[in-house]
């Protein structure tokens, strides 16, 4: 495949994930500027991901700290990244200098961790907290019981400042089933805001991927992360 035909898919993968971005922000009477598409570019070579700037998709998600310093190597100039996967602590000093947002940070000891490199590195570092709202065992993240007493030891953090709260959903086929999953997120960011104060502005929520961000819009996403829906016909030669 050309580079000329990869980028055609990929504008008409855009155009209806776009079009699915506008009418759910429609029904939930928001805007879309509310909205940042994420482009998880885990299933796609580097070649592809740099197709986005192109079509003005300028924020890129991966789920591996590795794959993230490689392709951002190979990146043009102006992308936006995020890490969505875990990341382990031998991983966080080459991984700060290349993020805007860690929507994955899920333990106690990774934020204190982030901390201190962030202070020998002289960088303030943006995190959403991970929540496994869905509660599935084995899943990475916070239990949303503890969340709100996380909230004086945020305080005390000095480089490292939360913005918000980050989920996975279960694999549904129905998506509606992932609504209260994602509304209790949003209480949840509630509930931690009131008890940071204003401070600590918590101004997004990471949630919604293909099988279900339209949902997540509905419930108040300021983040979607979307893989599987902007690279189909795309995914062949890589892994
Ligand atoms: C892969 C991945 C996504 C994108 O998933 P799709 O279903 O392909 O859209 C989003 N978030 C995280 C954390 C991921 O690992």
């Amino acid at each position: 495949m050309t580079e000329k035909q990869q980028q055609a898919i990929l504008a008409e993968n855009l155009a209806i994930v776009e079009a699915r971005i506008a009418s759910a922000c429609r029904r939930a009477a928001r805007k879309r500027d509310e909205v940042t598409l994420v482009a998880v570019t885990k299933s796609v070579s580097a070649g592809i991901a740099n197709l986005l700037p192109n079509l003005g998709v300028l924020h890129l998600g991966e789920s591996r700290p590795q794959e993230l310093w490689r392709k951002a190597a190979h990146a043009p100039m102006g992308i936006h990244w995020h890490l969505v996967g875990h990341l382990q602590r031998n991983k966080i000093e080459k991984t700060l200098p290349l993020v805007e947002l860690i929507h994955s940070v899920d333990s106690l000891r990774l934020l204190a961790a982030l901390e201190q490199e962030s202070a020998r590195q002289n960088r303030s570092t943006a995190i959403l907290l991970q929540v496994n709202a869905s509660r599935e065992s084995g899943k990475h993240g916070f239990a949303p019981e503890v969340v709100p007493g996380l909230a004086s030891y945020l305080t005390t953090l000095r480089h490292v400042h939360i913005r918000g709260l980050m989920t996975m959903a279960a694999l549904e086929e129905n998506p509606e089933l992932c609504r209260p999953v994602f509304a209790e997120l949003r209480t949840l960011r509630d509930t931690l805001q009131a008890k940071l104060g204003e401070r600590h502005p918590l101004a997004e929520l990471s949630m919604g991927m293909t099988n279900d961000f339209e949902v997540a819009i509905e419930e108040g996403a300021t983040l979607i992360r979307i893989g599987t829906a902007l690279f189909t016909g795309l995914q062949e030669a890589f892994r």
